[in-house]
């Protein structure tokens, strides 16, 4: 049977090999590569086996300097077998989600790596906090901003580390040009124009369910437009116009299918940006300067990324982007520093998606209130 994640995983992952030097972590968008100054490698916990731990996490273990694919947790037996063959997991260290609080217990287990439906992040980031375990989400941090905000208090509580799954602050384009807009290289930017969207299958998978995805294109690959408009221009946008369309009522009736928004930033910069789970292909940003332009297409593809500015193409080794995530959240951890994509980065963007919810709802431009 045709996997019904294989489109998604056809488009996000294109042509172009993922380069070399894995392994190579890069603690923030300025700094150079840099490696995590205990040399042990921390124990991660992965939760939900689905597609993205299957494809992309369980293979990335094997490229990370930092982290070792130490426990799982499932709540499908049959994965249970299959992944402590291939991975070596000892029977102590698999976990169902009855089972999940008792990695408090288990030594091997430094960080819990959250790969659920968007409507779990938040119970088992709070959970596994509570279990004395530093955190990594996937992304979107959860269905609402009230969730996040419960997330990054139980990291607290609890001090521990938590972040979000945002690859793309890793991927060495994204860092170039967030490095060019804060140098100013060619003028400070005036208008971004951005989108990711793709073409969904299986009517009946859970991103099309609103209880457990939190809402369609928007909550899954909208975000990944809004957040680069974000760490491009460096701001918070001021308020949002937006809104939305439906080409089938019937697939689309709990969530959201297209999005277009507008977003005004405190500079003065702009942003157009829009989503679809109805096509293939946007995938890109383009971020209009005083004196140019820097644009990447395709912009959010776990590999073959291409960047190309005014003064002309730019070529870059990209790591794989989930080693290179997970690296830099050890050395965070490891150093006792702040990540770049914490919790609160996570509920920056929810607010956003909340404030483009209800733009659409009420027909209105919304402010975006922190
Ligand atoms: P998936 O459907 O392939 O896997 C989800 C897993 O959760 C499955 O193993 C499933 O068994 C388990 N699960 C537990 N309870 C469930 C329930 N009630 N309903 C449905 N599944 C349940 O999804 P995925 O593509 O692996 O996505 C998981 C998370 O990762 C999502 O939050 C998604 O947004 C995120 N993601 C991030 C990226 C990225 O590039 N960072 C890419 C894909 C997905």
């Amino acid at each position: 049977m045709r996997n019904p994640n294989s489109n998604r995983r056809d488009f996000l992952s294109t042509t172009v090999s993922a380069g070399v030097a894995a392994g190579l972590a890069q603690g923030g968008f300025f700094s150079a590569p840099t490696h995590a100054s205990e040399n042990r490698k921390l124990g991660v916990a992965l939760v939900g086996l689905g597609s993205l731990s299957t494809n992309q996490i369980a293979p990335a273990f094997l490229k990370s300097e930092n982290c070792r694919l130490a426990a799982i947790v499932t709540g499908t037996p049959e994965k249970e077998k299959i992944w402590s063959e291939k991975y070596g997991i000892g029977p102590a260290h698999i976990y169902n989600y009855n089972s999940f609080d008792k990695l408090a217990s288990d030594d091997s287990v430094d960080v819990v790596y959250i790969v659920l439906p968007n409507s779990m992040h938040a119970e088992y980031t709070i959970r596994a906090a509570k279990a004395g375990k530093h955190v990594l989400c996937e992304k979107p941090m959860a269905n609402s901003a009230a969730d996040c905000r419960d997330m990054i208090s139980a990291c607290q509580a609890a001090n521990r580390k938590l972040a979000i799954g945002y690859r793309c602050q890793y991927e060495p384009h994204h860092v170039k040009c967030v490095e060019m807009a804060r140098n100013k290289e060619l003028g400070a930017i005036k208008m971004i124009e951005a989108g990711f969207g793709f073409k969904i299958g299986d009517p009946k998978q859970w991103r099309l369910n609103k209880q457990l995805a939190g809402g369609g294109a928007l909550m899954d690959v909208g975000v990944y437009a809004l957040q680069a408009c974000r760490y491009l221009t460096g701001e918070e946008p001021s308020s949002i116009t937006a809104q939305e369309t439906k080409t089938d009522a019937t697939k689309f009736a709990q969530v959201d299918e297209s999005i277009t928004w507008l977003m005004q930033f405190p500079s003065g910069a702009l942003a157009y940006c829009s989503t679809s789970y109805n096509f293939n292909g946007l995938n890109r940003f383009n971020a209009f300067t005083e004196n140019g332009f820097m644009r990447m297409d395709p912009a959010f593809s776990y590999d073959g990324n291409r960047m190309e500015t005014s003064k002309g193409k730019v070529e870059l080794d990209v790591p794989d982007q989930f080693a290179t995530e997970m690296d830099a959240f050890a050395k965070c951890i490891l150093e006792n520093k702040p990540s770049k994509v914490s919790g609160e980065e996570g509920l920056k963007d929810l607010l956003a998606v909340e404030a483009i919810y209800k733009s659409i709802e009420t027909r209105a431009s919304v402010k975006v209130v922190a």
